[in-house]
């Protein structure tokens, strides 16, 4: 079956979950499924081929229009000092299937005007479309960031490394509000050696230094899908599959999930804090795990 297929829709449940992490809540999804095939995707397990596209934006504008007036969130905290922040991209790269399949400048225009909530979306994709509308600061892009060594394994087809770099100062100049996500963290041999230089690349590129926070999350990766995997010859299953530092976790949604071990993890944050702080220690990080 192809990756590739999108079916178009009606939304019919409108749960907003709370995250606070990268935001602080979770939108209903604008789109389920992704045209990427990212190798250590988690929605891929659930939904491993396809697009769900939502035809109904406004109802899902009005959910969130509601919840946003209606739940009080304590301001300032990590996710933004003002705003009530929505990720709106949680099961695809809305970043990617914007311009095609979303209403996206209807859903920027919502965030953009609304007195509460702000829109945010982590993407592997330099969507230059979006450089022709300015969201004043309401919408935050989060360019997905790893070394190009492991993107080439681990996310056929995504925008390379160095253009999303690239795309930092050009979306702040926009009007965006951007960051960083750091995210999956890879350890394997020699892992400190790729995150200097990534690190460095940023350091070389970005000049709006004061605006550009960051995320950081390590690799969670899962039994099943690697067998998946393995099964379908997906590349860079070297890069995920670690046991000897890895172990299960029980996921709140069943099934095995494999992560660092607890006590090595803890070893590999202090490490990369370490050598993010040595190179860009402008680029605040708001969370870590
Ligand atoms: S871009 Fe995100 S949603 Fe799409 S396949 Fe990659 S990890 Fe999954």
């Amino acid at each position: 079956m192809p990756s590739t297929f999108v079916d178009k829709v009606k939304r019919k449940t409108f749960i907003i979950r709370e995250s606070g992490r990268s935001t602080d809540f979770i939108s209903p999804s604008f789109g389920h499924g992704c045209l990427f095939d990212c190798s250590y995707c988690y929605m891929k397990r659930h939904k491993p081929y396809g697009l769900d596209v939502a035809t109904n934006t406004n109802d899902i504008l009005y959910e969130i229009n509601s919840h946003a007036y209606f739940t009080v969130v304590d301001k300032p905290n990590q996710t933004h000092e003002q705003f009530t922040t929505y990720d709106i991209s949680c099961n695809e790269d809305f970043g990617l299937h914007a311009n095609k399949y979303h209403e996206w400048e209807k859903i920027f225009e919502f965030f953009k005007n609304h007195p509460v909530a702000m829109g945010s979306f982590a993407t592997k994709f330099v969507n230059l479309k979006f450089l022709n509308y300015n969201p004043e600061g309401k919408i935050r892009i989060r360019f997905s960031l790893m070394s190009q060594f492991y993107a080439d394994y681990l996310e056929p087809n995504t925008s390379s490394i160095s253009k999303r770099i690239l795309a930092i100062d050009k979306f702040i100049e926009a009007g965006y509000d951007v960051h960083i996500n750091f995210s999956p963290v890879i350890v394997v041999n020699g892992w400190l050696d790729r995150y200097k230089a990534l690190f460095e690349e940023v350091e070389a590129n970005v000049t709006h230094k004061n605006k550009v926070k960051a995320e950081v999350i390590f690799l969670t990766h899962n039994e099943n899908k690697h067998k998946y995997n393995l099964i379908h010859d997906k590349k860079g299953e070297h890069l995920l599959w670690n046991p000897s530092i890895q172990e299960n976790k029980i996921s709140q949604y069943g099934g095995i999930n494999i992560r660092y071990k607890h006590v090595l993890k803890a070893q590999y944050i202090e490490q990369f804090k370490k050598l993010h702080k040595e190179i860009i220690p402008w680029n605040t990080i708001r969370y870590i795990f």
